[in-house]
């Protein structure tokens, strides 16, 4: 009988030691293997040398360590890396890496594609094909850390911090994403501190209620406009949880770590939500609300009839909002030469020509390592 095998990338700390457990093994092992695969970065049984050879022929045959398969990855001038990943079924997704001064960002996707139909979101576009699996979560992690070990340089190209901010809606993926959000503030395998994990979200409220209850992460709100009728039009899902309900709900998000902050994105649109009326009633909005906002220059995809506000409107916004005391900043613009930018990952579902042949055009690099100078 040939036994399927249990991909152990889909186990967290509390999963694994249960799994090691209903096979007669000592449930501390856990902690072990959790080290070798994420601290170390192994993948291969033979190699984890603190376990005893049966442990490890066991493993051998019952388990293995199943990656998303790296197809392509992108280096932006300004340092910005993205990865192509091929999943199971021939899907594919996005990983986006972007390097600051004092730290390195993650930014990984939660589903294939996305159903929330956000209408200035090129993900949405694609419609929604699945959820990811844990291991294909925590996956992009593991990839990102290897990857960027083997670069040069690699003081400075660390990740500290992840957002869930790739494709999806991490909160409609909630037991998955929930389980790869703790491995990655496991001291055992990433280590990251609850701050320094952002999930990011268009507001689902059962969900989102559930989350404080369960994970300690930072949150980010997707807010995008300072009325329903507004919101409606740009973040459909407003028409099932109104603004009135998810702002409730965010002003005592952090009812027990009072010094801690929702982070509202508001990403800014030319003519359509950056007028000074809009800002007025953000601020009414956030009266109250233990708030930061990040403004989003809106980033351009093909056939979107959105354009992205002028830096002065930005600039206006962001001042009107400080003047009121809103802790208010606007995000960099990372990565758009490779549309690795905030809602340009579309992971090669639609748009496939134009897109194949951007991949093709700018800082390629086959898997062989070789980098290729192209047009
Ligand atoms: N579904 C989640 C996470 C994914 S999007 C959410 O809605 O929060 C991550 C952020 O990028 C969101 O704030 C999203 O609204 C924003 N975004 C989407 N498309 C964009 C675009 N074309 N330009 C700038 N920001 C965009």
């Amino acid at each position: 009988m040939t036994v399927q095998k249990v991909n152990l990338l889909d186990y967290n700390y509390q999963q694994m030691r249960e799994l090691l457990d209903s096979w007669g093994e000592k449930p501390y092992r856990a902690q072990q293997i959790i080290q070798w695969i994420h601290q170390t970065g192994l993948s291969d049984f033979t190699e984890m040398t603190n376990l005893s050879k049966q442990l490890r022929e066991k493993l051998a045959q019952r388990a293995h360590i199943k990656l998303p398969e790296i197809i392509a990855c992108q280096k932006s001038s300004d340092g910005t890396h993205k990865w192509l990943l091929k999943l199971d079924c021939g899907n594919c997704i996005e990983t986006v890496f972007i390097p600051e001064a004092t730290r390195g960002t993650l930014c990984v996707s939660s589903q294939v594609g996305c159903a929330l139909n956000c209408s200035f979101c090129s993900t949405a576009k694609q419609g929604f094909n699945r959820n990811l699996s844990t291991a294909e979560i925590i996956g992009q992690v593991w990839l990102a850390v290897r990857e960027l070990s083997l670069e040069e340089g690699v003081h400075d190209k660390r990740v500290t911090n992840v957002v869930m901010m790739g494709m999806g809606e991490p909160l409609l993926n909630f037991d998955n994403v929930v389980s790869a959000m703790s491995i990655m503030m496991d001291d055992f395998a990433y280590g990251l501190s609850k701050r320094r994990v952002t999930l990011s979200t268009s507001g689902v409220l059962p969900e989102l209620q559930r989350l404080r209850e369960v994970s300690p992460v930072a949150l980010a709100v997707s807010l995008h406009a300072p009325n329903d009728e507004l919101r409606n039009e740009l973040v459909p899902i407003n028409k099932k949880y109104p603004l009135s309900q998810l702002m409730a709900l965010c002003k005592t998000y952090f009812k027990n770590e009072p010094r801690r902050k929702v982070t509202f994105e508001y990403v800014m649109l030319k003519g359509v939500n950056d007028q000074p009326e809009h800002a007025n009633q953000l601020i009414k909005l956030l009266r109250n609300i233990p708030a930061k906002v990040n403004l989003i220059p809106f980033n351009p995809f093909p056939m979107t009839h959105y354009e992205r506000s002028s830096q002065e409107a930005i600039d206006a916004f962001r001042d009107k909002l400080i003047a009121h005391g809103i802790n208010t900043i606007t995000r960099k613009t990372r990565g758009d030469d490779i549309d690795a930018a905030c809602g340009q990952l579309a992971g090669e579902v639609m748009d496939r020509t134009s897109r194949s042949q951007r991949w093709k055009k700018l800082h390629f690099i086959p898997m062989d390592g070789q980098k290729q100078a192209t047009e």
